[in-house]
């Protein structure tokens, strides 16, 4: 059988991702007997440039020159795989917006300082993604699954229930009995409830789940938290998102 011809690309992110990938190790090994990684700068010597079967990218677009490594990634590549939050979501820090970006710039580096990035955006804003893996960071399980599912040339799915449903069959106690907020309603499933598990509340880093009754869920939530807090929690993953956009249609 022919192998895959992988490559893995980073752009403005923590590299987070890239480490959990790593983390699989006896996994990714055999991944790699079956793969062909042509070009991973965070650990291999390969940097072939393609055409690729399959291109991971994670992290934001920032700079005209990520925005055109990108595209020639795109270019290169029969599918292409955003990989984590960063790359599917814009990530966390695109919940700061254009105007407190270019502010935020200011703050730090001074009035004069001339910058050359743009506020994040998922990577889904520059070129076609075929395949979102989410989640800061992504789940190993997920993401052993989907390489998987790849290798034997499966579609990998996409999670079509919330993160509620993975938090009751662990039999946790739901945070909103204890007074406190948490996504995992409107969120997309997939990370085993990684944090309701520890007592902390879902943020949505998974993305909103298509479907949710996303404005009922607001309306609750403004109704114990305020309008605010609800409306910073919802920004934190979502901002770039369908979802949040018709919750907030006046924002930026
Ligand atoms: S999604 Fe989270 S863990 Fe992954 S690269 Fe971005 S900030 Fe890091
Ligand atoms: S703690 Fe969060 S994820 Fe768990 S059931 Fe309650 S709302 Fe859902
Ligand atoms: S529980 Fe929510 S914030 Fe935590 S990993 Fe899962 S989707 Fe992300």
């Amino acid at each position: 059988m022919k192998k895959l011809k992988i490559a893995i690309f980073d752009l403005t992110d923590c590299e987070g991702c890239e480490l959990e990938l790593i983390n699989l190790r006896e996994k990714l090994a055999k991944v790699a007997e079956q793969t062909d990684i042509a070009n991973w700068r965070f650990a291999s010597h390969n940097h072939d440039l393609g055409p690729f079967d399959i291109t991971f990218i994670e992290g934001s677009p920032i700079t005209e020159g990520d925005i055109e490594a990108v595209k020639q990634a795109r270019a290169a590549s029969r599918l292409v795989v955003a990989l984590g939050s960063c790359a599917d979501l814009g990530g966390l820090q695109a919940s700061l917006g254009a105007k407190a970006w270019t502010q935020g710039l200011k703050e730090v580096y001074g009035e004069k300082y001339q910058t050359k990035s743009k506020p994040p955006k998922p990577l889904s804003y520059y070129i076609d993604v075929d395949l979102h893996l989410p989640g800061c960071p992504v789940n190993q399980n997920e993401l052993a699954n989907f390489l998987s599912s790849l290798i034997m040339t499966k579609r990998p799915e996409e999670a079509r229930f919330p993160v509620c449903l993975e938090c009751k069959a662990k039999e946790n106690s739901c945070l909103f009995l204890a007074g406190k907020p948490c996504l995992g309603p409107i969120t997309k499933g997939g990370c085993q409830a990684a944090c309701p598990s520890r007592g902390l509340q879902c943020w949505g880093c998974f993305g909103a789940l298509r479907g949710g009754n996303h404005h009922a869920f607001k309306s609750n939530l403004e109704k114990k938290f305020g309008q605010e807090k609800t409306k910073s929690l919802l920004k934190n993953f979502f901002s770039n998102q369908e979802e949040f956009k018709s919750l907030y249609p006046r924002e930026e």
